[in-house]
């Protein structure tokens, strides 16, 4: 006879996202009320990488939603980092925008750091400057960066206590890894492991975890064996695989073998409509705090 599995509580950042865009919304319509400046922001896309493509097609849906005034910039895959760099400084000077985005990837002949670092630190709602990743461990947080800034959220609204809890963040990526492990430290008061491409035995630090958050990039990492019974799971891992059934031909997986791992937890999100969602209602959430920082 088998043993029957006990449910486990599917984390939905797809409905948690939508209630961060309706309080936003609702704050916005108060600000137009009340005559104050409304939230403008703006993207920069280079090249024209599908995937890039998608996702800057998804945030300025969200913008449109919450009632954002946005601004789209494209420019040619061929474009010189010091080209690059002046349009930047343009809408770092610009008054009326309020917080702005360089969607990643950038073309391998353009530096990510210092594009990035390029950004005014109060209109990075990206959270990716060395100002906004070096606020984390201050007590007053400037633009925290959006993903991990997602997945503190999820936790919070879930009612998900981090204080005193054996956290395993496996993934230790400037956007992801490093700053949630950061912030649980800081402000959820955890222990916390990160795991990263050299750890040996990873699986002896995933079973070890209260909470495993996983951001690495390859598919069904995270097995049945290797996450104790009543764990929750955080599965940040967004990839794409080939998927026939679908018009675009292609699927979205985490890093977490779901199938397997989610009857051993008590609490996991799905991917796709966990954590991908948070990062863009995170987004909208530090667009917020850029314009009233400026505009209050
Ligand atoms: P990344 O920059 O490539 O970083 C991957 C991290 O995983 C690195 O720290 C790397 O270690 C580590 N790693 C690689 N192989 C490993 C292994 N076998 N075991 C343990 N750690 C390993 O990637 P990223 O940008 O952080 O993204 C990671 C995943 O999260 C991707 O699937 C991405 O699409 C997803 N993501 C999703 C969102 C969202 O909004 N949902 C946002 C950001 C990222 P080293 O440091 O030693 O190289």
């Amino acid at each position: 006879m088998q043993t029957p599995t006990k449910p486990y509580t599917l984390i939905d950042g797809r409905k948690i996202s939508i209630e961060i865009k309706q309080e936003i919304a609702a704050k916005v319509a108060e600000r137009k009320q009340a005559g104050k400046k409304i939230p403008h922001l703006a993207f920069i896309l280079v090249g024209d990488d599908g995937a890039s493509q998608t996702y800057i097609d998804n945030k300025v849906k969200a913008c449109k939603d919450v009632g954002y005034h946005y601004t789209m910039m494209r420019f040619a895959d061929t474009i010189s980092e010091e080209k690059l760099s002046k349009h930047i400084t343009a809408v770092n000077n610009d008054e009326d925008v309020d917080g702005f985005i360089v969607q990643l990837p950038l073309p391998a002949h353009i530096s990510v750091e210092r594009i990035t670092d390029r950004i005014r630190p109060d209109k990075d709602v990206d959270g990716f400057t060395n100002r906004n990743f070096g606020s984390i461990i201050s007590k007053v947080p400037l633009l925290m960066p959006a993903t991990p800034f997602g997945v503190m959220e999820l936790l919070r609204r879930y009612n998900i206590e981090t204080e005193g809890k054996n956290c395993v963040v496996v993934g230790a990526s400037r956007i992801a890894g490093a700053p949630l492990s950061m912030m649980l430290v800081q402000q959820g008061r955890a222990t916390v492991t990160i795991c990263h491409k050299y750890t040996q035995g990873l699986a002896d630090y995933t079973r070890q975890a209260d909470i495993l958050f996983v951001a690495v990039g390859k598919p069904g990492l995270i097995t049945g064996d290797m996450v104790k019974e009543g764990a929750i799971v955080i599965d940040i891992g967004t990839n794409r695989v080939e998927d026939r059934s679908k018009p675009s031909g292609f699927g979205l997986v985490g890093d977490v073998d779901f199938k397997n791992v989610a009857p051993k937890c008590s609490h996991i999100t799905p991917v796709p409509g966990g954590v991908g969602p948070m990062t863009i209602a995170s987004l909208l959430l530090n667009t917020l705090r850029a314009t009233e920082l400026r505009h209050p």
